[in-house]
C-alpha cells in the first residue's frame, strides 16, 4: 500500500511497525458546536484509510480524541476560548455543551457510514497524563515555566520544522503577532503546555497541578492520548491539512522529546473542503452541517459519494449543484444495484470476482484513489460475462470500504421522485390542517409513517426524516 507521507513529502510504501496490527491516531472534533461538512470530509477520508487497511488484511487499532476542554485559537493567549464562549452563549455547563455536540458528531458519523474508532478518549479524562508529560519535559529542560504558565522551548527540538517544511524565519513572521500578545515566551514559536495565568480568568474548566490550578495547552492532549492507548511507536497519524502546523508539528516535538525517540512514521493529511469564498469554517458564511443538507432533502450518502469522487489530497469545492449531481449519481447507482439484486438470493452469494476485487484493491492501495475505485465498480456493473450473483457478491465486498449502503434496501434516503411525492403529501396535510380536516392530516401522517417517513412539525413548518 502506498500513502503520501507529509513527513517525507513523498508517496511511500506503507510498512507498519507490527505487521499484525496497524495503529492510527486521528484528531477528533472540538465539541463546542456542530461539525461542518468540511470536518466531515476529513473523517470520511480517515474512514476510507482504516477500511482500506482492513480490506488488505490488517487489523487496525484506532484512537480518536474528543476536545472537550477550553480550546484557545492559537498558542498565544489570544483568540477566544471556544468552550467557555459556547457555554456562556448557550447558558449551559461546558460539560453539557461537550456532551451535546459529541452526540451530534457521532450521529453525523453514523449517518455517513463512518466507523466509530475503537477507542474514543475525552481530553478532560486525561489530565493526569498531561501533568506527567509536562513534568518530564520540565525535568529534561525542554519546557520552562514563565509567569505561571509552562511552555515548550522549540529551540530544544532540532527537527521542529520538518513536518511543515517551514523555515525558522517564516515561522517568526507567522508568530510575530504572538510576540506582542504573549510576553511570557522565550521564543515567539514556543507553545503552551499548561496555563494558570491566562486572560481567561473565569475559565470554567480548571484542574489542580504541580504548576498551579489551570488547564492544558492546545496540543498536549493528542500526544498523551496517542501514547497511552497506542504505545510509544505510532504507525499513522492523520487529520486535515490545517493540523500540520502548528498542531501536529507541536505534537511531534512534545512526544519525541518526551519519549527520546521517533514517534510516528506516517502523517497523512486530507485537503480542505472549500466553499466559493475559500476554506469552509465554523464561523464564516452559511454553516453547512449534515443536518442542514438533510433538511434540504439530501441523503448523507450522496455527500459521502461526492467526497469519494475526488482524491483526499485534492481540494474539493462544495456547491449545491455538485451535490445535486452526486445525489443523482447515487440514486442511479442504487437503482442499478437494486435491479441487479432482483433475482439474487443475498443469503447464498458465491465468491466475489477476484479480478475486480484486485483491481479495486489496487486503486485503493495507490494512495487511496477512491475515484478510480468507483470506476472499477462501474466497470463491474457494465461487464457482461459475470453473473448477477457474482456481481452482487463483489459489490458487497467493495462496499466494505466504500460504505455507500449499496445493498441495503432501506438506506436513509429518497430519490428525487419520492422526495417530490413526500413534499406534495406534506403540502396536502398542511392544507388539511388549515381547514381543520384533522382526520385527513392524520391519515397522511400515518401513510407516510408506514413508508418509514416521519413527519416533524416545527414552527417553521413540517419537515421529515427517513428512518434507517
Ligand atoms: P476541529 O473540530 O476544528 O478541530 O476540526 C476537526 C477536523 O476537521 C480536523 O482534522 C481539521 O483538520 C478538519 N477540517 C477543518 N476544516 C476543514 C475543511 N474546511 N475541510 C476539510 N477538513 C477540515
Ligand atoms: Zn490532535
Amino acid at each position: 500500500m502506498k500513502l503520501y507521507n507529509t513527513l517525507t513529502k513523498n508517496i511511500q510504501e506503507f510498512v507498519p511497525n507490527n505487521k499484525d496490527e496497524v495503529t492510527i491516531y486521528t484528531c477528533g472534533p472540538t465539541v463546542y458546536s456542530y461539525a461542518h461538512i468540511g470536518n466531515l470530509r476529513t473523517y470520511i477520508f480517515e474512514d476510507i484509510l482504516e477500511k482500506t487497511l482492513n480490506f488488505i488484511g490488517y487489523k487496525v487499532k484506532r484512537v480518536m480524541n474528543i476536545t472537550d476542554v477550553g480550546h484557545i485559537v492559537s498558542d498565544a493567549d489570544d483568540g477566544m476560548d471556544k468552550m467557555t464562549l459556547a457555554s456562556q452563549k448557550e447558558g449551559k455547563k461546558a460539560s453539557e455543551i461537550a456532551q451535546f455536540y459529541t452526540d451530534a458528531f457521532f450521529k453525523d458519523m453514523n449517518e455517513l457510514n463512518i466507523k466509530k474508532p475503537e477507542i474514543i478518549a475525552k481530553a478532560t479524562d486525561h489530565i493526569k497524563e498531561y501533568i506527567k508529560m509536562i513534568q518530564v519535559l520540565l525535568e529534561k529542560e525542554i519546557a520552562y515555566q514563565s509567569n505561571g504558565n509552562v511552555y515548550f522551548d522549540v529551540t530544544k527540538y532540532p527537527n521542529y520544522y520538518e513536518l511543515s517544511g517551514r523555515s525558522d524565519e517564516n515561522n517568526l513572521v507567522g508568530a510575530r503577532e504572538d510576540v506582542t500578545l504573549d510576553k511570557n515566551k522565550k521564543n515567539p514559536a514556543d507553545f503552551a503546555l499548561w496555563m494558570t495565568n491566562s486572560k481567561f480568568q473565569n475559565q470554567e474548566q480548571k484542574w489542580d497541578s504541580p504548576f498551579g490550578i489551570g488547564y492544558p495547552g492546545w496540543h498536549i492532549e493528542c500526544s498523551c492520548i496517542a501514547i497511552k492507548y497506542l504505545g510509544e511507536k505510532l504507525d499513522i497519524h492523520c487529520g486535515g491539512i490545517d493540523n500540520i502546523f502548528p498542531h501536529h508539528t507541536n505534537e511531534i516535538a512534545q512526544s519525541e522529546s518526551y519519549l527520546g525517540h521517533k514517534w510516528c512514521n506516517y502523517f497523512v493529511h486530507g485537503e480542505y473542503l472549500n466553499d466559493k469564498s475559500g476554506k469552509m469554517s465554523k464561523s464564516k458564511g452559511e454553516f453547512l452541517t449534515l443536518d442542514l443538507l438533510k433538511k434540504k432533502g439530501y441523503n448523507p450518502l450522496s455527500y459521502r459519494l461526492l467526497c469519494l469522487q475526488s482524491h483526499y489530497r485534492n481540494k474539493l469545492l462544495f456547491s449545491y449543484e455538485a451535490l445535486d449531481i452526486a445525489q443523482n449519481t447515487y440514486s442511479k447507482l442504487k437503482n442499478k444495484v437494486d435491479k441487479l439484486k432482483e433475482n439474487v438470493d443475498i443469503s447464498q452469494l458465491p465468491e466475489s470476482n477476484k479480478e475486480y476485487i484486485n483491481k479495486f484493491k489496487n486503486t485503493l492501495e495507490d494512495d487511496l484513489n477512491t475515484s478510480n475505485a468507483l470506476t472499477v465498480l462501474y466497470e463491474l456493473l457494465k461487464v457482461e460475462n459475470i453473473s448477477s450473483q457474482e456481481k452482487i457478491s463483489t459489490i458487497k465486498e467493495m462496499d466494505k470500504v466504500l460504505s455507500l449502503s449499496l445493498l441495503s434496501d432501506n438506506a436513509n434516503w429518497l430519490n428525487k421522485k419520492e422526495k417530490e411525492e413526500v413534499e406534495k403529501l406534506i403540502e396536502k396535510r398542511t392544507e388539511a390542517k388549515q381547514i381543520k380536516n384533522f382526520e385527513l392530516a392524520d391519515k397522511i401522517r400515518q401513510e407516510l409513517e408506514e413508508k418509514g417517513i416521519i413527519l416533524i412539525d416545527t414552527r417553521e413548518g413540517t419537515r421529515y426524516e427517513v428512518k434507517k
